[in-house]
């Protein structure tokens, strides 16, 4: 029954989990770990509920258990790679920046894309790790291309996991990856998400004030979906929205995408802040977004995640819709375990 806590109206719900001897387990320490695991399954399935430790739910852990172990030898061992994707500006059809994707090449997988283990390092305490790795990386590569191009502007963007932005060393390590690359702080461009802010807010607008005091430029990604609040773009210093490619992908036949995207990169010029399309496949869509006054886009049209080495092909070629590239573009894809 619900009760009072001073004046507030408290409920009380449990998730609950339950592990027998029905698969021979005996040892009390193991069926305390698998009661653990059936209720942190009964959570996930939206709390208030039982679940049964059973053979399924055990390869699942057991699975679980092998890539978290796999994960972290992957990343003391620096056996991650790191894909860089262009953004391209619509007038031009030069490549004004860069995304680093993080990819597991997996020994029995084959290559893992991020959504099959980034989340899995932010709940192992492997997030900082893995984070370090990509920002050493990028930066050294966006290092090399400033180097090699020194007057184009090519910020690479990385990509922040909750974990990172809630980690008050998170900061030191940025100035690290730069110093170390002596790569000049705004070309370092931080992607932060709003759910990712969400999980400890005032932590992570504490870290990107003291990012953006380092003169790292920052963009909030995934713009539009999942949690998404207005108050963060008037709160945070930002540089850069990222209109995310659920709309992008609606256009052009979509009337409602076409609403909100012309809403959002509106919205984003108003605010002074760089508005980057993701998602972009078609040259359709590309020619609309340039309508709308969005600047620069992201996607298979122009190329998927490359490695660095075919990237900085990209970046040496003419720019697209010069004649020499094909803007139909036949998606550069990758192919992923
Ligand atoms: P994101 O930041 O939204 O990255 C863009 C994703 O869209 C990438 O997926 C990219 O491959 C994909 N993409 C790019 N162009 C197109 C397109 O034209 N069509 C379609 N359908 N997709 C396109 P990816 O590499 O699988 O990454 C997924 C997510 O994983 C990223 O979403 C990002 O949130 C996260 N992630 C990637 N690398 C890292 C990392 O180093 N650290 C952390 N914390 N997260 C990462
Ligand atoms: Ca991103
Ligand atoms: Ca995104």
């Amino acid at each position: 029954d619900p009760f009072l806590l001073g004046e507030q109206e408290v409920r009380v719900a449990t998730s609950i989990g339950i592990a027998t001897t029905a698969l021979g387990n005996t040892r009390a320490a193991s069926l305390v770990r698998d009661a653990d695991a059936a209720m942190y399954r009964a959570k996930a399935r939206g709390r208030a509920c039982t679940e049964v430790f059973d053979a399924r739910l055990r390869a699942e852990v057991l699975a679980r258990l092998r890539l978290e172990n796999d994960l972290r030898q992957a990343v003391e061992s620096d056996a991650l790679e790191v894909r860089y994707q262009p953004q391209v500006d619509f007038g031009s059809g030069l490549v004004v920046g860069v995304e680093a994707l993080v990819r597991w090449p997996h020994p029995e997988h084959g290559l893992l894309l991020p959504a099959a283990f980034v989340s899995l390092a932010d709940e192992t305490g492997l997030a900082a790790d893995l984070g370090r790795l990509v920002l050493r990386r990028g930066c050294a590569e966006a290092a090399h291309w400033l180097a090699r191009w020194p007057h184009r502007r090519l910020p690479v963007g990385v990509n922040v996991s909750a974990r990172q932005l809630a980690d008050a060393r998170f900061v030191d390590d940025v100035a690290h990856a730069l110093a170390a690359a002596h790569l000049p702080a705004d070309r370092l461009c931080l992607e932060v998400t709003q759910p990712a802010m969400l999980a400890d807010e005032q932590a992570s607008a504490a870290t990107l004030e003291r990012l953006h005091a380092l003169g790292v430029r920052t963009a909030l990604d995934d713009f539009g979906v999942g949690y998404s609040s207005l108050s963060h773009l008037k709160q945070l210093r930002l540089h850069a929205l990222k209109v995310d490619r659920a709309f992008v992908h609606g256009l052009p036949a979509e009337p409602r995408d076409l609403a909100i995207v012309a809403s959002v990169v509106a919205l984003g010029a108003a605010l002074g802040l760089e508005v980057v399309a993701e998602g972009v496949e078609t040259s359709m869509q590309a020619d609309l977004l340039r309508g709308l006054g969005c600047r620069v886009g992201q996607g298979h049209l122009w190329s998927g995640p490359v490695p660095a080495d075919e990237l900085a092909g990209l970046l040496d070629g003419a720019p697209w819709g010069a004649g020499t590239v094909d803007l139909t573009g036949t998606t550069a894809g990758e192919r992923c375990g």
